[in-house]
């Protein structure tokens, strides 16, 4: 049975969905105003594994993953470029997209934008005032956190020993935050019953995870650098309005990017596009995802090339052990992966028990054991399936994955052909299948197997 580390309770709880079955999960999603980096990389692998691993077990799941599309960088990177905020959202969600893509992090089922939800904030805004947890001051809406008594409980602080920092201005009270920012001169605004203005950042999430979750949903994410304020706010919000909220509390640890050193020798970028110009996206997703979710991870040069390494060995197996077996062996991952993953996304374990699994492949292919190898070959592709490092899920860039299965079966077909031609001394014939596929990209090498392939 999974257990997963609730950080509101400090423990880690066996985990059932509210719903037989199902299980619903909000993550809290990047603000726009830049391309990713490999932090937010690290936060998306992180889920994508608890989402993989849920379908995995045999649940369906309901991903709902935001953008925050307007904010103050976002305003103030597009003044800097002389283009529209809107403009500059888009292309770096597309940013977003891409790297998502790129590093086989399954798309979710939803993926709300803030600007999209605003009737729904106003409607969580009146109900918060109805209740006598908000109010409007100056055309913003602030919550008022002392009305909320277990306001701190998430991140473990008093109310009474947190440091309010900035200006208070319109606040009744300096600790109070704004759910909505009044209209300031040259800013996008939107209409509501307290004046015009724009979301808060806090508001929107609490606004979309129950939009499409429900009022009560299983599992909220985000980076540990999210607990305090803003899950600490939404909490506030949606406790405070009488919905139920997120039953559990994940988060990541965070990408430990060090100092100069490293800078010098990845070229001073951590921009997830600029790193898979140098790195191949499967060596950075195993990277990512190699520790355990909650440790932070240590990002050089070296752990890159130890993560390459890693991966090869892997897909190095898989590719001679699908020299030598006809299809993939169907087979369920060893009981002591999924022992490892019920236990809170043990991922280290996990992969310890996928790399076993690669010795015994190889120790298999050295002595000839074909049944050995098949179980061997088919717990490693059903274990990369579910980490999300089957070669499958990098397809070498092809538009559509769903041509992989077609390519996997016609090619083969076409190299049989070509070794009977040559066995009847066809040559003219085999040479034209050689040349047929390496017009289409197939690249061919002949080894003391047979031949061996891919795709350029
Ligand atoms: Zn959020």
């Amino acid at each position: 049975m999974l257990r997963l580390h609730d950080t509101r309770t400090r423990s880690v709880r066996p985990f059932e969905p509210l719903t037989r079955g199902v299980v619903t999960v909000y993550v809290c999603g990047p603000t726009v105003q830049s391309p990713p980096h490999v932090g937010h990389a690290r936060s998306a692998v992180a889920f994508d594994l608890l989402r993989r691993w849920l379908l995995a077990s045999g649940h369906e799941v309901v991903f709902a993953r935001n953008v925050t599309d307007i904010d103050d960088k976002i305003l103030h990177n597009a003044g800097h470029e002389e283009i529209s905020w809107w403009a500059l959202a888009e292309r770096n969600t597309r940013a977003f997209t891409a790297a998502y893509d790129a590093l086989g992090v399954l798309p979710p089922t939803v993926e709300p934008r803030a600007t999209g939800h605003v009737p729904e904030m106003i409607v969580l805004m009146q109900r918060l005032i109805d209740a006598g947890h908000a109010y409007p001051a100056g055309g913003s809406v602030y919550f008022d956190v002392r009305s909320f008594p277990s306001y701190g409980e998430l991140s473990g602080q008093r109310i009474d020993a947190m440091q309010a920092s900035e200006d208070p201005g319109d606040k009744r009270d300096a600790l109070d935050f704004a759910l909505w920012k009044a209209a300031k001169p040259g800013e996008p605004t939107w209409e509501t019953p307290w004046g015009p203005g724009r979301p808060g950042w806090h508001l929107e999430c609490s606004a979309m995870a129950t939009k499409y979750l429900g009022p009560t949903f299983d599992i909220h994410g985000g980076g540990l650098d999210l607990v305090f304020p803003h899950h600490e706010n939404e909490i506030a919000q949606s406790c405070a309005a009488g919905d139920g909220f997120a039953r559990f509390w994940l988060h990541n640890g965070l990408v430990n990017t060090g100092g100069e050193k490293m800078s010098k020798s990845l070229g001073n970028s951590l921009v997830v596009a600029d790193v898979l110009s140098r790195v191949r996206p499967q060596a950075v997703r195993y990277l990512l995802g190699a520790a355990h979710y909650r440790s932070d991870i240590q990002w050089s040069e070296e752990a890159l090339a130890d993560a390459e390494a890693s991966y090869s060995r892997i897909e190095g197996f898989l590719q001679r052990a699908s020299e030598i077996l006809s299809g993939r062996p169907d087979v369920a991952p060893p009981p002591a992966f999924a022992d490892a993953l019920d236990d809170d996304l043990a991922v280290p374990r996990a992969l310890a028990v996928l790399h076993e699994s690669v010795r015994a492949g190889n120790a298999a292919l050295a002595d000839g054991d074909k049944s050995a190898l098949e179980t061997a070959a088919g717990e490693v592709w059903a274990m990369t399936t579910v980490l999300g490092l089957s070669p499958d899920d990098f397809g070498g860039g092809e538009a559509d994955g769903t041509l992989r299965p077609v390519v996997d079966a016609l090619v083969p077909a076409m190299l049989a052909a070509r070794d009977e031609a040559r066995a009847r001394k066809d040559y003219a014939e085999a040479d034209r299948l050689r040349d047929a596929l390496a017009a289409s990209g197939v690249v061919i090498e002949d080894t003391p197997n047979g031949p061996r392939w891919r795709v350029d």
